[in-house]
């Protein structure tokens, strides 16, 4: 309690702002009571001068609400929520807000992000606990303003964070197994790292018929996991082994840590409606698998943008990224990268490319080069496999089908014992 006050006479609040950041339990929230409340739906109700998101829970939780520029986003950090909204909502917004996405955010912490259209400030955030006609519910009050206050107002919040901890911590043991680490009589086995894309508050791409990205990729890794163990040949991981956000540097130093011989990063883009370069018949031509591996100078406009999007998964997420840019990190991360890993992922991927072709729809140009964050390994061949484009009719009931599932996963599998066969070729001794 002495420490909450503090802060307060500390960073100078308004008890409206200190009442928006720093919520204390809420009633009949405490730490003894850890079943997670569940999430029903939510809503959003105002113009663009004040905005209300409402979300309906099953009972109080503790929450924490901030603000994120560059885009303008309000977060919310909850303890783990089940969420069980109907399918769609959070796709678009009104008013201030433009859309909100949700999820667990890391083992034990759920998030709501709410995407705003310009600079805001949160008037009033509270729990409400349920009463006769109403469940309990999330109220968030945003306000517009301009640049100079929510650069303010988003200062003091970093401020109390860096201050007061988080809460919401995990056990070691959570991380561990949301990080798909297990204990398993396979060492001394290749190591092959499957990572499926996204998952969590960042759902990746939505599908013409409203499929998740995430959940479209977690299902194929899946398969692909099982089909990989069959032949008792590797020991499989995976990145993510439920649906949680991972930070794409934690995708990659996973694969770094468990010293993979391989890792592949399995997603399912679409092309973006609203980019200015995308037509309607592009929608409808642009489909097929590609193969990506990493390359300073994207091969081509598509796989530029698609890297673009891909790398922004972090954003998406509300994670804020530490200061210098991205390209500065890109280009000295490429440098160093081994030029053994290099050739090593082009090899596979081209392996690869070759194997499917024949078997599935390829993209007019299978294999591309970009500069996508989750395959900066410098120590590990790393490919991304892009299944199809969900903005696209014919792959999205290709993607979800048993048949097209397990003739790829087999074909992976295929080009995954050729790559290896050759590799023990090429290692003297
Ligand atoms: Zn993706």
């Amino acid at each position: 309690m002495g420490m909450r006050l503090n802060l307060v006479g500390l960073a100078g609040l308004s008890g409206l702002v200190a009442a928006a950041l720093l919520l204390g339990p809420a009633p009949q929230a405490s730490a003894a009571n850890q079943r997670a409340a569940v999430a029903k739906d939510a809503r959003v109700g105002g113009d663009l001068t004040r905005t209300r998101f409402v979300a309906d829970l099953s009972e109080t939780v503790d929450f924490r609400a901030f603000l994120l520029s560059d885009p303008y986003r309000v977060i919310v950090d909850l303890p783990e929520v089940k969420f069980q909204m109907p399918s769609g909502v959070g796709g678009s917004g009104r008013g201030l807000v433009s859309a909100f996405r949700y999820g667990l955010f890391a083992p034990g912490k759920s998030r709501i992000v709410i995407d705003v259209v310009g600079p805001v400030l949160i008037d009033k955030a509270f729990v409400r606990a349920a009463d006769n006609s109403q469940p309990a519910r999330l109220v968030i009050d945003l306000v517009r303003t301009t640049p100079e206050k929510f650069e303010k107002q988003s200062a003091r919040q970093a401020l109390l964070r860096s201050a007061t901890p988080n809460g919401f911590q995990a056990s070691t043991e959570r991380a561990e197994e949301a990080l798909g680490r297990s204990a398993d009589g396979n060492r001394g086995k290749p190591v092959i790292v499957l990572d499926p894309g996204h998952g969590g508050v960042d759902p990746g791409t939505i599908s013409v018929d409203g499929r998740y990205e995430k959940d479209i990729v977690f299902e194929f890794c899946k398969i692909l996991k099982s089909r990989l163990e069959k032949t008792g040949r590797y020991r499989i991981l995976m990145t993510r082994n439920e649906d949680i956000f991972i930070p794409l540097d934690a995708r990659v130093e996973f694969a770094q840590k468990e010293q993979a011989a391989l890792l592949m990063s399995v997603h399912a883009d679409a092309l973006d409606v609203k980019h200015p370069l995308v037509s309607r018949k592009d929608l409808e031509e642009v489909r097929g698998a590609s193969v990506y591996t990493l390359s300073e100078e994207a091969s081509d406009e598509l796989a530029q943008m698609i890297a673009a999007r891909e790398n922004r998964s972090d954003i998406l997420a509300g994670v804020e990224l530490p200061g210098g840019t991205d390209d500065d990190l890109a280009s000295i991360l490429i440098d160093l990268m081994h030029r053994e890993t290099k050739n090593l992922s082009v090899s596979y991927a081209r392996q690869l490319v070759g194997n499917l072709d024949g078997t599935i729809e390829l993209n007019s140009r299978p294999h591309r080069f970009a500069n996508f964050r989750v395959l900066k390994a410098q120590d590990v061949p790393s490919v991304l496999i892009e299944l199809g484009f969900l903005s696209n009719q014919a792959d999205e009931r290709a993607l979800t089908s048993d048949e097209w599932r397990s003739k790829v996963a087999d074909t992976i599998v295929e080009s995954i014992s050729a790559f290896f066969a050759k590799r023990m070729v090429s290692v003297p001794g």
